[in-house]
């Protein structure tokens, strides 16, 4: 399934993994570089996404390489070349800081961390079990939703 599909991140490319964990993948991004990113992505079961050609000769997972282009395009490039259309239901479900499966959470529950204007227009909320971040339509991943909206990865 495609849900299945996950990614290690090159560490120059810390945005592009935002972003796709903002779409919902499991994402690896961490100052991870060279052979050591090629090694944990094959024990793992990780597609590798980086900018640079050097894929040691032993590996035997996949990679994806991508060019200098805004971040957008690049996540347009990746999942055409794996034939995927990301999901928007999918937006949001995990961290985009520490890459956990969010949940979601009652407003009772988060109600003095969401500003009282959103809490009039916003009606669902998900939390992250490991930093506690709380996350809504329109928060931290409105830009990143609105940028890939507007590159027509979803389609
Ligand atoms: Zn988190």
């Amino acid at each position: 399934m495609e849900r299945d599909v996950t990614f290690a991140v090159d560490g120059m490319l810390a945005r592009l993994g935002k972003y796709l964990r903002a779409l919902g993948y499991d994402t690896l991004s961490a100052p991870l570089f060279g052979d050591a990113l090629f090694h944990r992505a094959e024990a793992e079961g990780r597609i590798v996404v980086t900018a640079r050609s050097a894929v040691p000769g032993d590996f035997g997972g996949r990679v994806l390489l991508v060019r200098g282009e805004p971040v957008e395009r690049q996540i347009a490039g990746i999942f055409a070349a794996l034939n995927i259309t990301p999901s928007r239901e999918s937006v949001l479900t995990r961290c985009l800081e520490c890459n956990a499966v969010t949940r979601d959470v009652p407003l009772e529950e988060v109600r003095d961390r969401v500003p009282e204007g959103i809490r009039e227009k916003v009606s669902s909320y998900r939390i992250c079990p490991s930093c506690n971040r709380v996350y809504w339509w329109g928060s931290h991943a409105d830009r990143i939703v609105e940028r890939l909206e507007e590159s027509g990865v979803f389609g």
